[in-house]
């Protein structure tokens, strides 16, 4: 099921995930719901916060995108991405392997609104994966843009929190704007 996307000035995007302890049938639909709200809305990424849900959950998947390319690397060894995709991490740790860089990003829960995030070029992941096993990778470009903007959402971090002052007084008015909407919308629900 399609699940509505929530936006920013939703207060469940500020919230910090809930760990999740097992694959109960509940958390296996909600994956389900979410890859195919992931898909609808043509996104690489989402966050159980982006529909409304305050856990450790997230799902990815960056097949297909040829401009900004992907490397993945499993027990040292380097590893298609695509065939991992779609990836589905509960729980993700994410540690920095190398110097920061900077790359475009946009949000689901922020239609239209796209800038430059520095982040780490390569991370190393930990998380346990949709049958519950533990799974570990490290991986660059895209995907680790991906993974680090997905796991700050299950913190109640969002890619806005990585603007400067001057650039963020620049898009104020239209974040002022999409959180008024937002909230006008949750009023009439
Ligand atoms: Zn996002």
């Amino acid at each position: 099921m399609v699940l509505p996307i929530v936006k920013y000035g939703h207060p469940a995007l500020r919230q910090k995930g809930a760990q999740v302890e097992n694959i109960t049938p509940e958390i296996t639909q909600l994956i389900a719901d979410m890859m195919e709200t992931m898909r609808d809305a043509h996104g690489i990424g989402l966050a159980a916060q982006q529909i409304g849900q305050a856990v450790q959950l997230t799902v990815i998947d960056v097949t297909g995108v040829e401009d900004r390319p992907s490397t993945m690397e499993m027990d040292g060894k380097p590893v298609t991405p695509e065939t991992h995709m779609p990836l589905v991490l509960i729980n993700p740790v994410v540690e920095p392997l190398d110097e920061p860089v900077a790359g475009p990003e946009g949000c689901l829960s922020f239609p239209e609104i796209y800038f430059d995030v520095v982040r780490p070029a390569r991370v190393s992941v930990k998380a346990m994966n949709e049958k519950g096993e533990t799974i570990a990778f490290t991986c660059g470009g895209l995907l680790a843009r991906a993974v680090q903007h997905e796991t700050d959402h299950l913190n109640g971090i969002l890619y806005i929190d990585y603007l400067s002052k001057s650039a963020k007084s620049k898009l104020k008015s239209e974040l002022d704007h999409l959180a008024y909407v937002t909230r006008r919308e949750m009023a009439q629900r």
